[in-house]
């Protein structure tokens, strides 16, 4: 997703123009059993769960749920197929050639796939085809690339030694993603691992298991050996929890909440198992009064707004510098305001559903706290109809720094703006928070720009944009953000161990 003008948001799969939105097919249930070995099959204990449709409140799908007994036999297929199939000894580079023909036959159904995603998730199909699976396709090609290019050093150690290092998988990855972006997070987490010849267990998460599972038959499809990825849908303190505990699993992915990230963590302590955490944000969105402030009003809509404001790095502080504040906020304002919410099917809808009734409630919450605190709700704060999980769009103002809306993840589409005065003052506050997963900063003056960039503590700063992505680009957080970086060459380190060899270059004559 490069940029062709340095004061647009994010191209169009960001803003997909009306008309250019494309029509969606009807969605195709096809997968709904645990994938293990290769093999499409119900959990061992018979359960299904209910996966349901956040625009309609109804079922979609039963699925088989999977938990501890499942994991057991996912955890023994990728341990075989790490250490005795096909894929140990493959070569690199027909590694990147099988990722790169998932990638083909993903691109080959994107509608069919983005309607499934709409409807267990409940965002826009438009949204789906035109930004997640675009950027899932990039990152597995991405990766794919990387395949054959994994490679050591030879080291100039003292002595007489030839020393030289490798670069190995790591072994079989847990991978536990979350509801928000259900194929791209899949791309994110299997992009890698497959590149470095991990094998994989995967949990998707229990809101939206669907495109999982259809990934995994296309994976299959595309010749990845079977045993290589096995996906299991449940719970997390079931079947997420075995796949952290299980001592057959060397390394666990995980993007989701902090609090369930120190329940893995608590839970890995015992095995030392590596980790690598993707989690929340409270990322500061900095408009100075220098900027160009339609570009900046767009960022700051779509920055908040963008997946029904369910997005980890989602700008949900906005500052403004106090010279423009009024004029700047009446232009977000007005942006949430026509802001079209509504059937994700609908070309015209820019912001479905949230995901369920769960994240409804607590955003609710966030609302009726925000006001119950003092400040303003400039515009949105109710519910949209009656059915589904449609809130909408909504921004505070006279927000203060201490105020719950300012502070906690909300997770939806709730803005809060803080006004500054002072770039000192401002830099404080933005870094006042336990996150530092992103911010961004918007004015025309190349100095402040970088030195402001420099001292946010956020392991991504976006200069006069927002939300753009690329695959060779890392994405991580900085303190209660998480840990590792996904995407780019450091996305690989998390699924690599480093092996040193050391080969004496003494001569020894046997008589
Ligand atoms: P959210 O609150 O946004 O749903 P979670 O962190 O609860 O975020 O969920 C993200 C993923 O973690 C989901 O796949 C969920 O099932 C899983 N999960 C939840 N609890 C646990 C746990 N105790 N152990 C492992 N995985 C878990």
């Amino acid at each position: 997703m490069a940029q062709s003008k340095p004061t647009a948001v994010a191209p169009s799969p960001t803003q997909p123009q009306a008309g250019n939105r494309g029509t969606a097919p009807a969605p195709q249930i096809r997968q709904t059993q645990l994938f293990i070995g290769g093999q499409w099959r119900p959990a061992r204990s018979g359960r299904t769960f209910d996966t349901i449709n956040p625009a309609t409140e109804e079922t979609i799908a039963q699925v088989a749920e999977g938990d501890a007994a499942d994991v057991e036999t996912a955890v023994a297929a990728a341990r075989e197929a790490f250490e005795t199939g096909p894929w140990a000894r493959m070569d690199a580079r027909q590694r990147g050639r099988l990722m790169l023909r998932l990638a083909d036959l993903i691109e080959a159904e994107i509608d069919e796939l983005a309607a499934l995603e709409a409807l267990d998730n409940g965002k826009p199909f438009a949204d789906a085809r035109h930004i997640d699976i675009p950027l899932a396709l990039d990152a597995l090609r991405y990766y794919a690339g990387w395949a054959d290019k994994i490679h050591g050093q030879t080291i100039p150690i003292n002595g007489n030694y030839f020393c030289y290092t490798r670069r190995e998988p790591v072994g079989v990855a847990g991978q536990i993603i979350p509801w928000n972006f259900p194929i791209l997070m899949v791309a994110w987490k299997w992009g890698p691992a497959l590149a470095a010849g991990c094998t994989i267990v995967m949990k998707p998460a229990e809101q939206t298991p669907l495109t999982c599972l259809r990934l995994a038959r296309l994976a299959q499809k595309a010749g990845i050996p079977d045993g290589v990825i096995n996906v299991v849908p449940g719970f997390g303190p079931t079947a997420g929890a075995a796949i952290v505990k299980h001592p057959g699993i060397d390394k666990v992915a995980f993007t989701g909440s902090g609090e369930t990230a120190q329940i893995i963590m608590r839970q890995a302590a015992d095995q030392l198992k590596r980790l690598t955490f993707e989690l929340g944000g409270k990322s500061p969105n900095i408009v100075f009064a220098d900027a160009d402030l339609a570009a900046a009003a767009r960022g700051a809509h779509v920055g908040i707004h963008l997946n029904q404001g369910q997005c980890c790095c989602a700008g949900s502080r906005l500052f403004v510098e106090d010279s423009i504040h009024a004029e700047f906020v009446e232009q977000v304002v007005e942006l949430s305001r026509k802001r079209r919410v509504g059937d994700p099917f609908d070309a015209a809808t820019e912001q479905g559903p949230q995901v369920d009734r769960a994240q409804f409630d607590k955003i609710m919450g966030y609302i009726a706290a925000g006001k119950a605190e003092g400040a303003t709700c400039a515009t949105g704060g109710r519910r949209v109809g009656d059915r589904g999980f449609f809130i909408e769009p909504t921004v505070f103002t006279n927000v203060r720094d201490e105020m719950a809306i300012a502070r906690e993840e909300i997770f939806g589409p709730v803005l809060s703006v803080l006004k500054f005065s002072d770039t000192e003052e401002l830099v404080r506050r933005a870094n006042a928070t336990n996150f530092g997963l992103a911010a961004a900063i918007w004015t025309r003056d190349i100095a402040r720009a970088h030195s402001v960039a420099r001292r946010l503590r956020a392991g991504t700063v976006w200069v006069n944009c927002y939300d753009v992505f690329d695959a060779a680009a890392p994405f991580g957080g900085f303190k209660q953000s998480g840990f590792g970086r996904e995407l780019g060459e450091r996305g690989l380190d998390p699924y690599l161990e480093t092996k040193t060899v050391t080969v004496s270059l003494e001569e020894r004559h046997i008589p």
